[in-house]
């Protein structure tokens, strides 16, 4: 019996968790019993495993929430059916895990570093995040990966003794380490940056742009810039429509079609990925997270022939969508009105909120202003806006 006089045999404890993850998980996985731990040293909790934990301080944190109201193509007021950076996170969450569990991966940690590797996003997506970087440039830039780190180590307030949300050092070097495979110049130093990315990292970053190109080309769709007679410039989209029309009855509608096409193409791309991903490290035979560390090229990524059908999708995509008028017009204006208030909170700092010019000293007014405008929402950021400059 336990403590409080439950029958032990039917509960599950942290040590079942840690026996399961060394029962399934391979060698070069990352095992939640080897972590290295946390800055601040934890009691360790009776039936979730380190990242388990992590998990939840993510989904429990403000940075977390605020994605619900976040660009991911459209912004926010521009209709209810497009994804936001929360539904965006989730839909990667889901495809990640899947991916982890049939590579046997840590479907934990990849699910912490999926939830949270989007938590530097500024307002306005990546327009946004250029416009912060500019107006950063002579106070040592602006970079979401980086964002998404201060936000866990020292913006979010959640604990009395210590800022930040104390998380394990795997989750925290996987997320400094988003995008850095071979290139690791901006690799915080303190994450180490003369060795790789886990293969938990390397995974979350390829299934993230899997699940962008799958969904931005419907939401693309469903905004009527993109029009389906204009995708059949493209052999992938030719091959997984004919597909669609194979399968469905003959009365079916193009908008089923559409979500047919889209899912063919999203299976096809995750399919190749941990195909591939698998003979990668059956060739490189790592034996524990030490080889995976050291591996000077990546072990999860795609065949070949599908990063160039994707690429020639993505470049499509950048002509038609994210380059689109209709698209430039608001971005233009978030633009702006990140300047604008930019130059108004650095000439008026009094004005900031006292959690932010509290930080001003500390950190110099345009990092405070920086993070400050990090964090805002697409729908504050414009009432902000309206707030005080118009
Ligand atoms: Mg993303």
């Amino acid at each position: 019996m336990t403590e409080d006089g439950a029958p032990r045999a039917l509960l599950l404890s942290v040590d079942e968790v840690h026996h399961r993850e060394a029962r399934d998980l391979a060698p070069y996985a990352a095992h939640a019993c080897d972590s290295e731990g946390r800055d601040h040293p934890a009691e360790p909790d009776r039936y979730r495993s380190a990242f388990q934990r992590d998990r939840d301080r993510i989904v429990h944190s403000r940075a977390f929430r605020r994605l619900a109201y976040k660009t991911q193509v459209f912004i926010n007021d521009e209709g209810d059916l497009y994804r936001s950076r929360l539904t965006h996170t989730m839909e990667l969450v889901q495809l990640a895990r899947s991916a982890a569990r049939r590579l046997r991966l840590n479907e934990d940690l990849v699910e912490c570093v999926a939830m949270a590797h989007d938590l530097g996003h500024p307002p306005f997506g990546h327009r946004g995040e250029d416009m912060i970087d500019e107006l950063m440039a002579e106070h040592g830039g602006f970079d979401h990966h980086h964002q998404a780190l201060r936000i866990v180590e020292e913006l979010e307030q959640r604990y009395p003794d210590y800022p930040g949300l104390n998380l394990t050092y795997e989750v925290r070097d996987c997320l400094a380490k988003l995008g850095c495979v071979t290139e690791r110049g901006r690799v915080p130093r303190r994450y180490r940056r003369e060795y790789g990315p886990l293969l938990e990292a390397q995974l979350v970053d390829e299934v993230d742009s899997i699940a962008y190109d799958c969904h931005d080309l419907d939401d693309g769709l469903r905004s009527g810039i993109l029009r389906l007679d204009d995708l059949n410039e493209l052999e992938l989209w030719r091959g997984a429509w004919q597909q669609a029309c194979d399968n469905a009855p003959r009365d079916c509608s193009d908008k089923i079609l559409t979500d047919r096409a889209i899912h063919i193409l999203l299976d096809a791309f995750i399919t190749d990925l941990v195909e591939h991903s698998a003979r990668l490290i059956g060739a490189a035979a790592p034996a524990d997270l030490t080889a995976v560390r050291a591996a000077d090229s990546a072990l999860i990524a795609p065949s070949g022939s599908m990063r160039r059908a994707r690429e020639e999708l993505e470049q499509w995509m950048f002509r038609k969508l994210y380059r689109d008028w209709r698209v430039n017009r608001t971005f233009h204006k978030a633009r702006r009105l990140l300047a604008e208030l930019f130059a108004w909170f650095c000439a008026h700092p009094d004005t900031l909120t006292d959690e932010h010019q509290a930080r001003t000293e500390a950190i110099g007014c345009e990092r405070a202003v920086a993070d400050y405008l990090a964090g805002m929402t697409d729908r504050f950021a414009q009432d902000e806006h309206a707030r005080l400059l118009r």
